[in-house]
């Protein structure tokens, strides 16, 4: 007997009250788009979980597409019969039979009431069926190689096989929008994906400085926002031509502050190309302590210039766990492609790691920037990136 369903479950999703309408109609449309793949497979949303009808289309490869849709808790193969013990009893010998399993264990959930039979019962009425009609096939309870959860419904019964674990968090698109300040490195990657996984859609904003910066750095953003949208939707990714105006900071800038000032302008221009995409927050990479932008005193004077929230997900990790995200999510060879950001190769041999804000500010106060911002925002070079590409590394097809 093959499986002809996926149950999906949605866990946290369930418990938002007036809300789970929109999330759930909003996973189905990003399920949707993660299995365009599987043109006959058919999607149907109940109010606690979600049913992918296989129609013979290929159940491991859905499975683990799905494992990676935010919104989903876990899910299971499943067979849906009718809700009639000789029905039941049918399939599930089948299911036993056509496993390797030596020993199995039943456990019966029954919502549907009208059915005459407790759960009690039928554990037991069924795992009896399942022994006389099997050879060398017992009961374990505690450690099965097969469980065959019972799940007796009003519509039918669903027999299903051991969960799978999903991605969990809340399904992309049903936290709003944020633009995400994404370099080159490591951190920004992970600190979009952790975003998305609280239901957060993204844009993309990178600051680009060529010659200084190459051709290849920018193909590495796009490729780590390919693999973002791979877990959510189509990114719009705004490229900044900013090589002029850190040239003019580098210039004019005593060099322990210049760092500190040319933050403060990329923050200027990601709050402006936020205001006009109707994006009402930031994110970055940023870990507390990290690099000498990133300290208490630097976070105060960089953020002082937006009123924006600014979201920072990794702010209390530690590099060796954003690591470890950033492999798990298949974004780390990709971010240390050695090629420079724009802020390695202006950086001051010593920047400030305590610039003080009134400093700042009055160093600024001398630098003519505000056409330079206008000019940087008429050039602005937007890519969207789809969403469901088969990501490939597009550095593999250029060597
Ligand atoms: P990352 O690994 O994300 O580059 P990092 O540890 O190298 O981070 P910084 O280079 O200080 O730290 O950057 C801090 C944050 O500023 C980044 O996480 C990112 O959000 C943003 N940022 C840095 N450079 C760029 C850039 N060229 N374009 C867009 N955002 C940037
Ligand atoms: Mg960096």
């Amino acid at each position: 007997m093959q499986y002809d369903h996926i149950v999906i479950r949605y866990g946290e999703l369930s418990l938002k009250g007036r809300n789970r309408k929109l999330f759930t109609s909003q996973l189905m449309k990003n399920v949707r788009v993660a299995l365009r793949a599987f043109p006959n497979i058919h999607i149907q949303t109940k109010r606690d979980r979600m049913y992918i009808v296989l129609n013979g289309e290929d159940q491991e490869a859905i499975i683990e597409r799905c494992s990676k849709i935010f919104g989903i808790q876990n899910m299971s193969l499943a067979i849906k019969v009718a809700s009639e013990e000789k029905a039941i009893k049918e399939e599930a010998l089948a299911l036993l039979k056509n496993s390797n399993a030596k020993t199995f264990k039943i456990s019966t959930k029954r919502s549907n009431k009208d059915f005459p039979i407790g759960s009690q019962d039928f554990n037991q009425l069924l795992g009896a069926h399942l022994l006389i009609n099997t050879e060398n096939i017992s009961v374990d309870v505690h450690h099965p190689d097969l469980e065959i959860t019972v799940d007796i419904r009003d519509e039918a019964t669903y027999l299903t096989s051991e969960k799978v674990v999903g991605a969990g968090g809340l399904p992309v698109g049903t936290a709003g929008k944020s633009l995400l300040l994404l370099s080159g490195g490591i951190d920004s990657p992970v600190a979009g994906y952790q975003a998305m996984k609280r239901g957060v859609e993204l844009e993309a904003i990178h600051f680009h400085s060529p010659p200084y910066t190459s051709e290849r750095a920018k193909e590495k953003v796009l490729d780590l926002a390919e693999k973002l949208a791979f877990y959510g939707r189509n990114i719009k990714v705004h490229v900044i031509p900013f090589t002029a105006l850190q040239q003019k900071i580098h210039r004019e800038i005593p060099h322990g502050y210049s760092m500190t000032i040319m933050r403060r302008m990329m923050m200027r221009i990601s709050e402006a190309v936020a205001k006009k995409e109707e994006i009402l927050s930031l994110i970055t990479g940023e870990s507390l302590g990290q690099v000498a932008s990133q300290t208490m005193e630097s976070m105060h004077a960089i953020n002082a210039v937006t009123s924006y929230p600014v979201i920072r997900p990794l702010i209390a990790m530690d590099k060796d766990e954003i690591i470890h995200i950033s492999e798990k999510i298949e974004m780390y060879p990709i971010s240390i492609r050695p090629y420079e950001d724009c802020c390695t190769v202006f950086v001051p041999k010593s920047p400030k790691t305590k610039p003080r804000l009134e400093k700042v500010e009055q160093f600024e106060s001398q630098l003519d920037f505000k056409q330079d911002i206008e000019e940087i925002l008429e050039n602005v070079e937007t890519i969207t990136i789809a969403a469901n590409n088969h990501h490939q590394d597009s550095m593999s097809d250029l060597l």
